[in-house]
């Protein structure tokens, strides 16, 4: 039997592009979900659009909310346990470590415990 070369590779047999077409069908998104995603565009689509024809003052406002949904997608549960430790104790990383509120819900998932004795 011929062993392939990288000048004449071999010609994938019927098995690996079965199971190749398989794997393709597992990844790909399924119908409902494409339809939900196509949705969802549309009426993005559409509300720019709203707030494109009216303009000014609107559609700033409209943009500073895209940007506020935006940043929140980008946002980590962590990264918001964080930022509200932040702002409870002002700032103070050594208040977050020798928080005294065992009782707060998010004293367990607090930041900066590692300098906790
Ligand atoms: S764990 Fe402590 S620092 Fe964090 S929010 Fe609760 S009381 Fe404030």
């Amino acid at each position: 039997m011929k062993k392939p070369t990288k000048s004449s590779p071999t010609k994938p047999n019927a098995k690996t592009i079965v199971a190749a077409t398989k794997l393709v069908k597992k990844r790909s998104i399924s119908p409902e979900v494409q339809a939900k995603g196509a949705a969802a565009l549309a009426l993005w689509r559409k509300e720019k659009a709203k707030a494109v024809k009216k303009g000014g003052k609107f559609l700033a406002e409209w943009e500073a909310e895209q940007e506020l949904k935006r940043a929140q997608k980008r946002t980590s549960p962590m990264m918001a346990i964080k930022a509200f430790c932040n702002e409870c104790v002002g700032g103070i990383k050594s208040d977050i470590t020798n928080c005294t509120a065992p009782n707060c819900n998010l004293y367990i998932y607090r930041p900066y415990q590692k300098g906790e004795e």
